[in-house]
C-alpha cells in the first residue's frame, strides 16, 4: 500500500500513517463533517481473506460497547478500499510505554484491572480476541487504556509472528499452550493477559528464543520463571498470581479476566493473605489430583532420556499423569494451522452471520485457498518433522546439559561436628508414604528453624541469616551454590525433610552426605523441577547427574513452601515433594556426611534467596 497521506476518504482527509498491523494501515485523519481528528483503519478490498477478518472486526467492535474497548464511529467502502473509522488515541500503545520500563505493580494494576473489564465484557458476549498483546492496548495517557483490534488476521510479515497463508495464528509470544490442541477460548486469552501482566511488571517476556517456532516451544514446554527473579522486589505474592495465569493447564487457570486483576489487586494488598489462600488451593489440588490418580489405572511413562540407568522414577500418579500433559510428549510443534472450512467453530461462540462478508466471499477463491491451505499444511508437516522436531529436540538437550553443566561447586566451608540435638515433637511424615523405611515416627532432630537457639546451625550476616521466623541462605554472586550447614555429626542413612521457599535465584535444597567438596544435593528450581546429583573433589563446575531436572506438578510455584524429604539409605536415596513420591536414584560414592541447606543461583540472575522452615531428621533402618 502506497502513502496515502493527503487522500480524501468521503469526508475524511488522510493525515499521516500511525501503523500497520497485517495487510490493514491506521491515518490519522480529519473528519471535516464533524471537525475531529480521527484514526482510520483500512484495507484493500483484494485481499478476500483480509476483508473476510475485517468484516468480523467491524461486526465484533460494533457489539462491544464498552468505556475500554475503542469503539467503531462509521465503517464504509470507497472503490477497493473498506475502511472503519475510530477515535485518534494519542497516548500510543502499551507497547511503547513498555519500551521505556516496567510499570510498577500499582501502575499495572490500573491498567490490567481495566482491560481484564474489557476482555471479560467480550467473552461475555461470545468473542475472543485472539491476539491479546501490547501493541493492542490504546493509551489515552498512563492510566487509561483501550482494548483494541478485535478479530483482524494478523498476516506475518517479520518473525515475530508465526503464519500460514489464510490462517490467523496469533502471537508466538503470547500463545497459550493449549492452541496446540484446540480452539482459542477465553482461557486462552487470559494466559495472553498474564503475560501482558509479567511484561508490565518485570519488563520482560517470560519466553524468547530466535525464531517463532522455538517460542512456541518454550510456551508448552518450558515453566516460566517467576517474575521476581527480574524484579527482586516484586512479592512471591504476585509470583503465584502471575504463575497461575501462566499454568499449562487451562484449567488451573483463573476462569475469568476479573479474577486475575482481583487477584493481582489482593496480591498487591494484602500478599500473607493472598499467600495463604493459594496455598490452600494449591494443597486441596494436589489432594485432588491424588485421589483421582488412585482412582484411574496407573500408566508409566519414562521421565528421563533412556540413557540414563540410574533414574528409576517412581510409579506415582500425580507425576505420571504431569509427565503424559508434559509437552515432551508432543511430538510436533503443532502450528496451529486451522481448517477453513472449520474455523467458524474455533470460537467458543461464533461471530454472528455478516451479510456483508457474505457477499464478498465468492467460491472460486475459497476452493483455491483450501487447496492452497492443504499444500502449505502438506510442507509445514514435513518441515516440522524432519527439521522443527530434531532441532527441538537438540534444544532439548542442550538446555538440559546446560542447566547441569554451568553450576559452579561451592567451595563447602569446613562444617565442624559441635553438637546434635535430637529433640522436638514427636511427628509422623504421614503424608510421605515413607513409613517403610524410616524407623519410628519421632524424629532424631525437629528443628522448625524459627531461630537458631541451641546454636546448631552456621550463622554469618549475610549467607546464613535467621530471620522472620525462617533460616535464609543467601546467594550473592552469580553461578554459585551457597551451603548453610548444620553443626552436627556425620549423618550416614537417614530421612531428612525441610520446607523450602525458592524467594528468588535459580534453585534451593538440602546437601547431603557432605565431606568438603563432596556431597549430594536434592533441589528444586524456578521452572518448577527437582534434581538429584553429586559433586566431587576438585570437579570445578561439573555434577554427576542422579535425576536430571524433571518437572513435577507436586512442587508448589511461585516461592511458596515445598517439604522436600529424601530418605538416603545406603546406596538407595528416595526423594518425595509434597508428600508425593517423585524419584528414585542409586549411588555409593558418599556413604555418610554432614547436612546443609543450600541456594543456587545460575547466569545471569545475580543473586538468589531460599528460606527454610521445619527441619527433621528421622531414623531410617
Ligand atoms: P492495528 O492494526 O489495530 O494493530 O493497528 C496498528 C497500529 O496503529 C497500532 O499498533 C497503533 O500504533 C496504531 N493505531 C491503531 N488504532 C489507533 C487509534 N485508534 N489511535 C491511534 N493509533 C492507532
Amino acid at each position: 500500500m502506497s502513502d496515502l497521506a493527503g487522500t480524501h476518504l468521503g469526508h475524511y482527509r488522510l493525515l499521516r500513517l500511525l501503523g500497520k498491523g497485517g495487510m490493514a494501515e491506521v491515518y490519522l485523519a480529519y473528519d471535516e463533517e464533524k471537525q475531529r481528528e480521527v484514526a482510520i483503519k483500512m484495507i484493500s478490498g483484494h485481499n478476500v481473506d483480509y476483508l473476510e477478518r475485517f468484516m468480523r472486526e467491524v461486526a465484533a467492535v460494533d457489539k462491544l460497547t464498552h468505556k475500554h474497548i475503542l469503539p467503531a464511529y462509521d465503517y464504509d467502502s470507497e472503490e477497493s478500499w473498506h475502511y472503519l473509522v475510530m477515535p485518534y488515541i494519542p497516548g500510543g500503545t502499551l507497547r511503547e510505554l513498555l519500551e521505556e520500563g516496567p510499570l510498577s505493580p500499582t501502575a499495572a494494576l490500573e491498567l490490567l484491572e481495566q482491560i481484564a473489564d474489557a476482555l471479560q465484557f467480550a467473552h461475555e458476549q461470545g468473542i475472543i480476541h485472539r491476539d491479546i498483546k501490547p501493541s493492542n492496548i490504546l493509551l489515552r495517557d498512563a492510566h487509561y487504556a483501550y482494548l483494541a483490534d478485535f478479530g483482524v488476521a494478523k498476516f506475518v510479515e517479520n518473525s515475530n509472528r508465526l503464519t500460514q497463508t489464510g490462517t490467523l495464528l496469533g502471537t508466538p509470544e503470547y500463545m497459550a499452550p493449549d492452541l496446540a490442541e484446540g480452539p482459542a477460548t477465553s482461557s486462552t486469552d487470559i494466559y495472553a493477559l498474564g503475560i501482558v501482566l509479567y511484561q508490565m511488571i518485570t519488563g520482560q517476556l517470560p519466553f524468547v528464543a530466535e525464531t517463532p517456532l522455538a517460542v512456541y516451544w518454550k510456551q508448552i514446554r518450558d515453566q516460566p520463571q517467576s517474575p521476581s527473579q527480574h524484579q527482586p522486589s516484586l512479592s512471591p505474592a504476585i509470583d503465584a498470581v502471575i504463575l497461575r495465569a501462566l499454568e499449562k493447564d487451562p484449567h488451573q487457570r483463573f476462569h475469568t479476566a476479573r479474577e486475575l486483576a482481583e487477584a493481582f489487586r489482593q496480591a498487591i494488598e494484602k500478599p500473607e493473605h493472598y499467600l495463604a489462600q493459594e496455598r490452600q488451593r494449591l494443597r486441596s489440588r494436589l489432594k485432588q489430583e491424588r485421589k483421582a490418580a488412585t482412582r484411574r489405572p496407573l500408566r508409566l511413562r519414562r521421565p528421563t532420556p533412556p540413557s540414563d540407568p540410574s533414574f528409576l522414577p517412581e510409579a506415582t500418579p500425580v507425576a505420571v499423569k504431569t509427565r503424559e500433559r508434559r509437552p515432551v510428549a508432543i511430538t510436533l510443534p503443532p502450528l496451529p494451522i486451522r481448517r477453513r472450512a472449520a474455523r467458524s467453530n474455533d470460537l467458543e461462540t461464533p461471530y454472528p452471520a455478516q451479510p456483508l462478508s457474505q457477499q464478498i466471499v465468492r467460491e472460486q477463491p475459497r476452493i483455491r485457498r483450501r487447496r492452497n491451505t492443504m499444500v502449505v499444511s502438506i510442507v509445514a508437516l514435513g518441515f516440522l518433522l524432519f527439521v522443527g522436531l530434531p532441532m527441538s529436540y537438540m534444544y532439548y538437550v542442550f538446555e538440559t546439559h546446560r542447566s547441569q553443566a554451568t553450576v559452579l561447586p561451592v567451595s563447602t566451608p569446613s562444617i565442624q561436628a559441635t553438637q546434635q540435638a535430637p529433640q522436638g515433637q514427636p511427628q509422623t511424615p504421614a503424608s510421605t508414604g515413607a513409613a517403610p523405611t524410616i524407623t519410628g515416627s519421632t524424629p532424631l532432630l525437629d528443628d522448625p528453624l524459627s531461630a537458631n537457639t541451641p546454636g546448631r546451625w552456621t550463622e554469618d550476616a549475610n549467607h546464613c541469616v535467621f530471620a522472620s521466623g525462617s533460616y535464609h541462605v543467601n546467594v550473592l554472586q552469580t553461578n554459585f551454590l551457597q551451603p548453610c550447614p548444620l553443626l552436627a555429626p556425620t549423618i550416614d542413612n537417614a530421612a531428612v525433610q525441610v520446607e523450602v521457599s525458592l524467594r528468588s535465584g535459580s534453585n534451593a535444597g538440602v546437601m547431603l552426605r557432605v565431606q568438603g567438596e563432596g556431597f549430594y544435593d536434592f533441589e528444586i528450581n524456578n521452572q518448577r523441577q527437582f534434581f538429584l546429583r553429586r559433586h566431587d573433589p576438585g570437579k570445578g563446575s561439573s555434577y554427576t547427574s542422579l535425576i536430571p531436572p524433571t518437572t513435577s506438578s507436586a512442587i508448589l510455584p511461585g516461592g511458596l513452601p515445598n517439604t522436600l524429604l529424601v530418605i538416603a539409605n545406603g546406596a538407595n536415596f528416595k526423594l518425595y515433594i509434597n508428600g508425593t513420591a517423585v524419584g528414585e536414584a542409586t549411588d555409593s560414592t558418599y556413604a555418610s556426611g554432614q547436612l546443609a541447606l543450600a541456594a543456587g543461583t545460575l547466569a545471569p540472575l545475580p543473586g538468589g534467596e531460599g528460606s527454610f522452615t521445619n527441619f527433621k531428621i528421622f531414623k531410617v533402618s
